[in-house]
């Protein structure tokens, strides 16, 4: 393996990333960042044990990934409080989403052979078939939402199919993202092929570009979608794009309206309403949208805001006091321009990050509850006439991640779903999740290409065709 190399963490004061806790504005730890002379040494470090990496068997890279679901059990406290700290997420959230992680390890060692095995190819007579070779480094910008499945879920898929990554986290979460490093090197992930950078967002571009480096992963907002994507195409790179998301549940008629309800009190509240795949926007046809929003308004008034360290806190901090004064702009605009408040919207007088569940009703074009992503508690509730304007309505978004129809009738949701709805994914009655089963991913501004299943780890392999004759043959006159 190629020799390990130790990155320079240089300590100018100015340019320290100084974590705080959301919840009270408290400082936590700070970090000296690494400059891009590091970051270009990684790379080349990373380069080079990719090129034994590459070399490895499944069964190896399986036992690495167990190894990591392993300690991802067994440190799980301790890995959810990290989060707590540094981005606010409750504890009881934090120990699911590292559960999610092992989970994900788990399926990606015990199918990544199967995904990534030859597939003969009939070509009417010879031997032909496609195989999936690694492609090398790969770059995974991240965001602090969920700090540790973002990351994992993409690093497990491009490690088993044999490629090596670097890791440049948000700003606000360097803990985490330097634990995640030591979990990966602990299971038996060379250090050189994963390596986490504590990189300003500046510095992607020039990374991007640098020789050692074969593609990049950007899970974050549209403006950094585009930013990466235009450096990923100056140099011709593959490039797959998570970005924002403003998921519509179409709410028909025949929906029980007490269970629709609920399901879309969970599906905003996740995370505190700060998911890309949290539902936004409830397009309720008109015959039942004064009960809906009575229910819904119920529902969310369950979401108190807590310690998120406390067991069975359903609200915490959001991120930051800027990321609130955001929301709050959204909801405080909204209202101007005819929303119905129909619960919180106000802030309260406490140090820290904190919003209550909010619900908007008479939702409608011209407000950002509408047009933009409301990144926290903001359930808005916006009218349709019948089943067709609500799927107009849904489409009517820049965004196209997840989407969801609540009705009894089966047939109709599956039609819906499956034919009408401009979205990456879209489920029937159930929370939009992202699952390492099926794929992941959006149109539009929610990004391209995907994570999870076996179109994920395609992504960042060379997808390679093979011919081969028994005896040197010319072939017979070919076009192209
Ligand atoms: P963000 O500001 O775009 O940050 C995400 C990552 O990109 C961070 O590492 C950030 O670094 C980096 N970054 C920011 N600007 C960049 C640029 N111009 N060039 C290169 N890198 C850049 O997003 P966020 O506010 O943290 O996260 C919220 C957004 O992410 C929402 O829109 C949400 O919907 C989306 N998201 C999407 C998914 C998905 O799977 N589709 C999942 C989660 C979140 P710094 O922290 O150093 O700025």
């Amino acid at each position: 393996m190629a020799e390990q190399i130790e990155l320079t963490r240089p300590a100018a004061a100015s340019d320290k990333l100084q974590t705080v806790n959301p919840a009270d504005g408290s400082p936590g730890k700070s970090y000296d960042p690494n400059s891009i002379d590091d970051a270009r040494t990684a790379a080349k470090a990373a380069h080079a044990a990719f090129l034994d990496w590459r070399r490895t068997s499944f069964a190896d890279r399986s036992a690495v990934l167990q190894k990591a679901a392993e300690i991802l059990r067994a440190r799980e406290t301790e890995f959810a409080r990290l989060m707590t700290e540094e981005m606010g997420k409750t504890l009881d959230d934090g120990r699911a989403e590292i559960e999610k992680c092992a989970f994900h390890c788990d399926w990606f060692a015990d199918h990544a052979g199967e995904y990534l095995a030859e597939q003969p190819a009939d070509i009417g007579g010879g031997e032909a078939f496609v195989t999936f070779n690694p492609i090398g480094i790969v770059l995974a910008v991240m965001p602090w939402n969920f700090p540790f499945w973002q990351v994992i879920r993409a690093a497990a898929p491009a490690l088993m199919a044999g490629n090596g990554m670097l890791l440049k986290h948000a700003s606000n979460v360097p803990g985490c993202a330097l634990a995640i490093e030591e979990l990966l090197h602990q299971a038996g992930v060379p250090r050189d092929l994963f390596r986490t950078l504590l990189l300003p967002s500046s510095d992607v571009e020039a990374l991007i570009k640098d020789e050692n480096i074969a593609a990049v992963t950007l899970t974050g907002s549209v403006p950094a979608g585009k930013s990466v994507a235009t450096a990923a195409g100056s140099v011709l790179k593959k490039c797959v794009l998570e970005l924002g998301g403003s998921d519509a549940y179409v709410v028909l008629e025949d929906a029980n309206i007490e269970a629709a309800a609920k399901l879309a009190a969970t599906a905003r509240m996740v995370n505190g309403g700060q998911s890309c795949i949290a539902g936004k926007r409830f397009v309720v046809v008109r015959s039942i949208v004064e009960p809906f929003t009575a229910a819904l308004v119920e529902a969310m008034r369950g979401y108190q805001m807590g310690d998120p360290t406390t067991a069975g806190t359903k609200l915490g901090p959001m991120v930051s006091i800027k990321a609130r004064d955001e929301i709050h702009r959204q909801v405080e605009e909204s209202v101007a321009n005819g929303a119905k408040l129909m619960l919180g919207g106000q802030v309260p007088d406490r140090p820290g990050a904190w919003y209550p569940a909010t619900v908007l009703g008479n939702v409608r074009p011209g407000q950002p509850a509408h047009d933009e992503e409301v990144f926290g508690p903001v359930a808005a509730v916006i009218a349709a006439d019948d089943e067709a304007d609500a799927i107009r309505i849904a489409n009517d978004s820049e965004f196209g991640l997840g989407s969801g129809v609540l009705t009894s009738d089966l047939d109709r949701g599956r039609r819906i779903a499956a034919e009408e709805l401009d979205a990456g994914m879209s489920f029937v009655n159930e929370n939009v999740r992202s699952d390492p089963r099926t794929p992941f991913g959006g149109v539009k501004h929610s990004g391209y290409g995907r994570e999870c299943g076996a179109f994920g780890i395609h992504e960042f392999t060379n997808i390679k065709t093979v011919h081969v004759k028994a005896e040197i043959k010319a072939g017979a006159k070919k076009v192209e």
